[in-house]
C-alpha cells in the first residue's frame, strides 16, 4: 500500500522515446533526476525476459533490441488506450499500461536510491490524449505502486516550467517578463512519437490554454523512418536486395538512422553505412537531402500550428513566445520553419528534453502548497509563489454522445473542442419502453458528425431506475469533463427528482481487478 502523506513529490515525463523524472525541491523549483547510468532521459525501452523474471528498462534494452528484438518493447505509448502492444513480447500479448508501468518503476526505483522514498507523482500526457489514454497512463501509474496526484498535459507542463523556473537565480527570480501583465505563448512540441501545439496565455499567476490539436502518431521516429526508406531504396537499387526484410537488420538501420538525424541537426552531411547479405552500401546524405525527404512531415506540424493559432482566434502577430519543447525541436528545419512562419525567433532556452518532467513537478508542488500540506515543507516565499497558482486547460475532442437522427447514428455534440475546463453538459433522453430500469448511452469524443467516425469511450449505463416508470419518461445525463481531461458522468430521474446509478464502461479499459493482477506482475519483476 502507498503511504502517500510521506516522500518526495515528482513530476514523470513518459515519453515515446525517453522519460524523464524531475523532483519538486522545497525553494519551490524542479530537478531533474538522473537514472543510474548518471543520465537525466531513459530511453522508453523494455526487454523482457519471463524464464528469470527480469526486465531491462533504458539504454540497455535498446541494446539488446538488435540481438533479441521479440523481447523488446519500443514506442509503448504510440499504443496506449488500445488493449494490447502492437507486437508480441516474448511470445505474450502484453497491456501498454503494464509496459509503461516498468518504465514508470525504474524511474521510481532509480530516483529513490538518490533521493528517498517517491510515491506521489504527476505524470504528463499529450494535450490531445483522449480519455482512453488518459485513463491508461493513470492505471500504469497505480500499477508501478505510484499515487498518481494528477496528470498534466505536457504543453501545460512545459509553460509552467518556462514560466516558473529560476533560469539565473541570481538575477532573474524565475517571473517571466509579462508585457502588459500577460504573455501569449505557442507551445510547439515535437517529441519522440508525438506532436502537438498549444497556446497559452500566462498572467502573473494564471496559466490559461487557449487551444491545443496535435497528432497521436507523429515524431522524431517518423524523421528517422525517412532516412531508414531512404537507406533501403539505394541499398534495392544498387544490390537488388531490401535490407528491410531482415529483422535484426532492420533494427539496427534504425537505431543508425536516429544516429545519423542527430548528427545532421550539428553538420551539413553525414556518412551512412549499411551492411546486408555480404554486401555493402556506402553514402553521404545532406541536410538539404534530409530535409527535402521530410518535408512533408514538417508541412503537416505547420499546418496544425497554423490551425491551433486559428482557433485562439489569435493573429501570428499576437504571439508574444514560441516555446520549443521535444527534442525534435533540435532540428534546424523546425526552427526555420516557426521562424518564418511567426516572424519570432523560437526560445529554446531551457532543455527540451526535461522541461515537461520539471513542469510536472511544478504542478505536483502547486497542488500541494494549494492543498496545504504538513508534511511538504516548502520555504515560505515558495509556497506564496504557488499557492495561488491557477492552471487552466481546454479540451482536445468534442465530447459527445450517439443519438439516433431518421435513420442514421450521429454524434450528438454536448461539449465543443477547446472549451476551458472543467466543464460539464447535460442531455435529456427518454427510456424506451415502460418499466424499463436502465438507459444505454455512448459516450463518444470527436467532431465528426457520424457517431461512428469518432472515438467511443466507452457505454454510459444508467441503471436502479424505479420499475414503474412509464415510456418515454426522461433522465437527465450529465457530462463533465474535469480539470485534467478526464470525463465523468452523472445521471438524474427527473420523474422521482433522484439521482440514478450512472458509469461509463470502457470497453478495453482495465478494471481494478485487472489492476491488481499486473501490478502482482510487475512487483515479481526484477527491474534493472
Ligand atoms: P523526446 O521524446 O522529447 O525526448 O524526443 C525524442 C526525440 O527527439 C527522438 O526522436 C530523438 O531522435 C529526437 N532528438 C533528440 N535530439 C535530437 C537532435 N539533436 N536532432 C534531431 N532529433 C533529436
Amino acid at each position: 500500500m502507498v503511504d502517500s502523506a510521506t516522500g518526495n513529490l515528482v513530476g514523470i515525463d513518459l515519453g515515446t522515446t525517453f522519460s524523464v523524472i524531475a523532483q519538486f525541491q522545497q525553494d519551490g523549483s524542479a530537478r531533474t533526476i538522473a537514472n543510474l547510468d548518471g543520465e537525466p532521459l531513459t530511453p522508453s525501452a523494455v526487454y523482457l525476459d519471463l524464464s528469470t523474471n527480469t526486465a531491462l528498462v533504458g539504454r540497455a534494452a535498446c541494446e539488446a533490441a538488435t540481438a533479441e528484438a521479440d523481447k523488446v518493447a519500443m514506442f509503448v505509448k504510440r499504443d496506449m488506450g488500445k488493449p494490447f502492444y502492437s507486437q508480441l513480447v516474448c511470445g505474450r500479448r502484453m497491456r501498454p499500461e503494464t509496459l509503461s508501468a516498468i518504465i514508470l518503476r525504474k524511474l521510481k526505483q532509480d530516483a529513490e536510491k538518490r533521493i528517498g522514498p517517491t510515491h506521489r507523482a504527476v505524470i504528463t500526457v499529450p494535450a490531445f490524449f483522449d480519455d482512453t489514454r488518459r485513463k491508461a497512463t493513470q492505471d500504469a501509474g497505480r500499477i508501478a505502486g505510484l499515487d498518481v496526484i494528477d496528470i498534466i498535459n505536457e504543453p501545460t507542463a512545459a509553460a509552467l516550467a518556462y514560466a516558473l523556473v529560476d533560469r539565473q537565480p541570481a538575477t532573474d527570480q524565475g517571473v517571466l517578463d509579462l508585457p502588459g501583465g500577460t504573455l501569449t505563448a505557442l507551445v510547439y512540441d515535437l517529441g519522440g512519437g508525438t506532436f502537438d501545439v498549444t497556446v497559452v496565455r500566462l498572467h502573473s499567476r494564471r496559466f490559461e490554454t487557449l487551444a491545443t490539436d496535435g497528432a497521436v502518431k507523429l515524431g522524431g521516429k517518423d524523421w528517422d523512418d525517412k532516412i531508414v526508406e531512404y537507406v533501403a531504396r539505394e541499398f534495392q537499387r544498387q544490390h537488388g536486395l531490401n535490407p528491410l526484410d531482415d529483422p535484426q537488420r532492420r533494427v539496427a538501420i534504425h537505431v543508425e538512422a536516429e544516429k545519423k538525424k542527430r548528427l545532421l541537426s550539428k553538420l551539413p552531411k553525414v556518412p551512412i553505412e549499411c551492411f546486408h547479405a555480404g554486401r555493402s552500401l556506402k553514402l553521404e546524405l545532406t541536410r538539404s537531402q534530409f530535409e527535402e525527404l521530410s518535408r512533408d512531415l514538417l508541412a503537416q506540424t505547420q499546418m496544425v500550428t497554423q490551425l491551433v493559432v486559428q482557433q485562439a482566434k489569435l493573429g501570428w502577430h499576437q504571439i508574444d513566445r514560441v516555446l520549443l519543447v521535444g527534442g525534435s525541436t533540435r532540428m534546424p528545419m523546425v526552427k526555420e520553419m516557426l521562424r518564418q512562419a511567426t516572424g519570432k525567433v523560437p526560445d529554446d532556452s531551457l532543455d527540451a528534453d526535461q522541461v515537461v518532467a520539471r513542469g510536472a513537478a511544478l504542478h505536483a508542488g502547486i497542488l500541494a502548497a494549494r492543498e496545504g500540506e504538513g508534511e511538504l515543507e516548502l520555504e515560505e516565499e515558495a509556497r506564496d509563489k504557488l499557492r495561488d497558482v491557477e492552471v487552466l486547460n481546454v479540451n482536445a475532442y468534442s465530447l459527445g454522445v450517439e443519438a439516433a437522427r431518421g435513420d442514421r447514428m450521429v454524434n450528438a455534440i454536448l461539449i465543443n473542442k477547446n472549451t476551458q475546463l472543467p466543464y460539464a453538459a447535460s442531455r435529456i433522453f427518454r427510456i424506451r419502453h415502460a418499466g424499463a430500469t436502465s438507459v444505454r448511452v455512448k459516450v463518444l469524443e470527436g467532431e465528426a458528425p457520424s457517431a461512428e467516425d469518432n472515438i467511443l469511450i466507452g457505454e454510459c449505463q444508467i441503471t436502479g431506475l424505479p420499475p414503474n416508470l412509464p415510456a418515454k419518461s426522461p433522465v437527465q445525463v450529465r457530462l463533465s469533463y474535469s480539470e485534467n481531461g478526464r470525463i465523468s458522468v452523472m445521471a438524474l430521474d427527473m420523474t422521482a427528482g433522484r439521482l440514478a446509478q450512472a458509469e461509463i464502461r470502457r470497453e478495453h479499459g482495465m478494471t481494478d481487478e485487472d489492476i491488481r493482477r499486473e501490478c502482482a506482475f510487475v512487483q515479481n519483476l526484477r527491474i534493472e
